[in-house]
């Protein structure tokens, strides 16, 4: 009895040790189709991260967990102002360097457009990378989902971390920082559910489109 126990606890912790294992997805990477060469990584760039896991994406593998997850992102505003559902295309599955993937929607508008909140929720982090350029990651209420905002020219006056944003609001201004073409600016758009930990840099992305187009 005592023996089945201990095999018991010894699978326990195999158990454990397995899942701290498993990589999350990395995010915080805005990534456009052109790109000469590789830049230097940050700390959050894709580039570094460890070989991809398999993705896994709530919006292309629908189950009722996955939709339970992903209800809080739901019914987003359209982040670009004057952009209507009409004028998005899809291109979260659209193929990026180095064999990775979008994983994001990119929001044509010219340089200067207002930037707005999706939903309530705070600023996390402002963040600037290589690819992304200027970025700002937004929590909602919940602390479940994060709002990717990338390319930005600057932000809103008065912007800064753990800031309450409301829906609607002027974050920053459409760009081209980071990797996007100059003559090409755009709002890379992502949405991530977070892991456990609420990090920031870690999630799994959600396809923002049908997020954006849905009636609310
Ligand atoms: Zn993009």
């Amino acid at each position: 009895m005592r023996a089945l126990l201990y095999v018991a606890f010894a699978l326990l912790a195999v158990g454990i040790a397995c899942r701290r294992q498993t990589p999350q997805a990395q995010i915080g990477h805005a990534d456009d189709a052109v790109i000469a060469t590789e830049p230097a990584a940050a700390p959050f760039d894709e580039s570094t991260a460890p070989a991809r896991p398999a993705p896994v994406v709530a919006a292309a593998t629908p189950s009722p967990a996955a939709d339970a997850r992903a209800a809080p992102a739901a019914g987003l505003l359209i982040p670009v102002r004057g952009v209507s559902a009409q004028q998005l295309r899809d291109t979260f599955t659209d193929a990026r360097s180095s064999g990775r993937v979008h994983d994001a929607i990119d929001i044509m508008a010219a340089a200067g457009t207002p930037v707005l909140a999706v939903a309530d929720g705070s600023v996390e982090k402002l963040f600037a990378s290589q690819r992304g350029g200027i970025t700002l990651y937004q929590f909602n209420p919940q602390r479940t989902h994060a709002y990717y905002y990338a390319h930005l020219q600057g932000y809103a006056p008065g912007i800064a971390e753990q800031q309450v944003l409301r829906r609607g609001q002027v974050i920053g201004y459409v760009g081209a920082t980071g990797n996007a073409s100059a003559d090409a600016p755009h709002l890379h758009f992502a949405v991530f559910e977070l892991g456990p930990e609420r990090r920031w840099w870690e999630g799994t992305a959600i396809n923002p489109y049908p997020l954006l187009v849905a009636p609310r």
